[in-house]
């Protein structure tokens, strides 16, 4: 059953179509921002990106459905005019997890239509003691492939006649990376129009207060650079999150393996929880084949990575990859001595 969003939904979705339909009928233009009146969704804007990027977290309280609506796209001009590619990823995450934190109190209905308006993807409500959803296995195929741990695996989900089963809080996981994306893509597509003074001074301000970011280096790569295997490692990272063991070694062999000196890659740990400098180093300089046996460990095939649930294979971008090194670069050739290679299956 198809429903009309009301303005609380908008406010709580901000990135719906719905949403910007609802702005273009207001007929604002970013000048009619200097009045004295939207000083509120100025201020609204300028926390959302605060919270966003230094806490990677965005509070999901409403004053006003009309401050959160118009807040949302000047905050989205705001992060693109910072200019950092980083801070737009990270400011995507955040709004997706606040969209993902509101979705958890829906009713079966607005998940529904949320998930049909954003993203075109039908899912039927079902009664059921255990699942709230289901849905194409296409759809559930699509989305679930960039999950690793096993219960997002098929052959441990309930398939029936081309549905896959799901509970509310696992559409909405789906939901979140797909929300995430999308934002993104918006910013990154954004052309920016002419700023008025007043935003360009919160622009200002935002910049000074900007955390540092994991490596200098990094600052000056494009995460489109990385193949989504490794981007999806350091997504974890920069969200604080554990990384699995393999993920490391796939990370730190990558990032070795297209010329990375020890310390920058060391640089890109301190995100992780279990944060341990020494242990760092000393795992690290194992696998550059500084220590032990001093061998250098090669980045683990696409093959390997796909049995560790590591792989999250991007059609276009992947075609014809056999290892993740192969990602859109010639390989490294490595000018000094020859340096003997372990082979990444035997790294445990
Ligand atoms: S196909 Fe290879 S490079 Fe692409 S995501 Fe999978 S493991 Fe990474």
């Amino acid at each position: 059953m198809e429903i009309e969003f009301g303005l609380e939904d908008l406010a709580k979705y901000p990135f719906l179509k719905e949403a910007g339909d609802y702005i273009k009928c207001l007929s604002l233009s970013i000048d009619d921002l200097k009045q004295e009146d939207y000083q509120r969704v100025l201020e609204r804007a300028k926390h959302r990106v605060i919270e966003a990027i230094q806490k990677n977290f965005i509070s999901t309280e409403i004053e006003e459905p009309n401050l959160e609506i118009l807040s949302f796209p000047l905050a989205l001009i705001i992060v693109k005019a910072i200019g950092i590619d980083y801070f737009m990823h990270r400011y995507s995450l955040a709004e997706s997890l606040r969209a993902e934190k509101l979705l958890e109190k829906e009713k079966k209905i607005i998940i529904s239509n949320i998930f049909k308006s954003a993203f075109n993807v039908n899912t039927i409500i079902i009664e059921h003691d255990f699942f709230d959803f289901k849905m194409s296995l296409i759809d559930y195929l699509l989305r679930a492939t960039h999950f690793h741990k096993p219960e997002w695996k098929l052959v441990n989900r309930v398939v029936e006649k081309g549905f896959v089963y799901v509970k509310t809080h696992e559409l909405i996981r789906l939901m979140r990376e797909e929300i995430r994306k999308i934002i993104y893509e918006r910013m990154k597509s954004l052309s920016l129009p002419k700023i008025p003074e007043n935003i360009k001074e919160i622009i200002d301000e935002i910049s000074k207060a900007l955390p540092s970011l994991p490596s200098k280096e990094l600052q000056k790569t494009t995460p489109e650079m990385f193949p989504p295997c490794v981007m999806h490692v350091l997504d974890l990272l920069q969200k604080g999150q554990n990384v699995p063991h393999y993920g490391r070694f796939l990370l730190t062999s990558y990032l070795l393996g297209i010329g990375k000196s020890i310390d920058e890659v060391i640089n890109i740990y301190p995100k992780a929880p279990d944060f341990s400098e020494r242990l760092t180093r000393y795992q690290v300089e194992h696998i550059a084949g500084i220590r032990g046996g001093r061998k250098r460990y090669k980045t683990p095939s696409c093959r390997t990575l796909i049995t560790h649930g590591l792989c999250f294979k991007d059609e276009t971008l992947c075609d014809k990859i056999k290892n993740p090194i192969q990602f859109g670069r010639k390989p490294v050739i490595f000018k000094k001595k020859k340096i003997d290679e372990h082979n990444s299956d035997d790294y445990g």
